[in-house]
């Protein structure tokens, strides 16, 4: 395969730590506008280096890293749109299962600011409920051509209930910070609901939840 074709059609699974105690797996999205950066996000957090060359990819791409909390390791399957942010085409299938959502626009883009409402609004038709989204405010490195300044970002975050950061992929900034809260925040609330599944469980088996009149002997109907 060239490189070119790699580079296309590449689903690379990047396991930085040892598997075997990595079991939970998390989907997560990147979205947001076309070059806000959330290409050179992932390759940042996953490779550990700003891309020097910027190529389209096509399809859908994921890749996976592992990530080491206090007391346990999770791995981040991280999605990229590769591009159908352009047509607006990301269906729900790719937000199916979505355990935290990356929310991304380029401060010195007004457009991809003011866009954010419509990604917010497919995040919330199509990602499961209680989807986990941070709010990344990208390209803060580039200072003179700042056009959304930290305020207008904090209070969008704010009133959308979401934890907000000033990154910049080049310089590194925050990168690490912003996957490491996701993981944390993903891990607790799949504590949450496995708690909630297993709490179900022991009522149910203790006879304190109250089942459906049952009509018949053959279903519950
Ligand atoms: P995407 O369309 O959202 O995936 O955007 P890309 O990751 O392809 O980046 C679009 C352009 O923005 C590229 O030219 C990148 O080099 C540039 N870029 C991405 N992140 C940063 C950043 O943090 N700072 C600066 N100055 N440029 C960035
Ligand atoms: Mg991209």
């Amino acid at each position: 395969m060239t490189e070119d074709k790699a580079e296309n059609n590449y689903i690379h699974r990047t396991f930085a730590m040892n598997d075997e105690i990595c079991v939970a797996t998390h989907k997560i999205l990147l979205v947001g506008g076309t070059g806000v950066g959330k290409t050179c996000i992932l390759k940042r957090f996953v490779d550990g280096e700003f891309p020097t060359t910027s190529k389209a990819t096509l399809g859908l791409d994921f890749r996976i890293r592992s990530i080491q909390l206090k007391d346990k390791c999770l791995k981040l399957q991280i999605w990229d749109t590769s591009g159908q942010e352009r047509f607006r085409s990301m269906t729900q299938s790719y937000y199916r299962g979505a355990a935290g959502v990356f929310l991304v626009y380029d401060v010195t883009d007004e457009n991809t600011m003011s866009s954010l409402p419509t990604w917010v609004s497919d995040i919330q038709n199509y990602a499961p409920e209680d989807v986990e989204i941070i709010l990344l405010a990208n390209k803060i490195d580039l200072t003179e051509e700042r056009v959304v300044s930290r305020e207008a970002g904090e209070e969008f975050a704010r009133q959308g209930g979401m934890v907000y950061f000033e990154t910049s992929a080049v310089e590194n900034e925050n990168i690490d910070v912003a996957f490491h809260e996701m993981a944390e925040t993903v891990s607790s609330m799949a504590r949450k609901r496995k708690d909630t599944v297993l709490g179900i469980m022991q009522q149910l088996s203790n006879g304190h939840v109250t089942q459906p009149e049952k009509k018949n002997s053959s279903c519950w109907c």
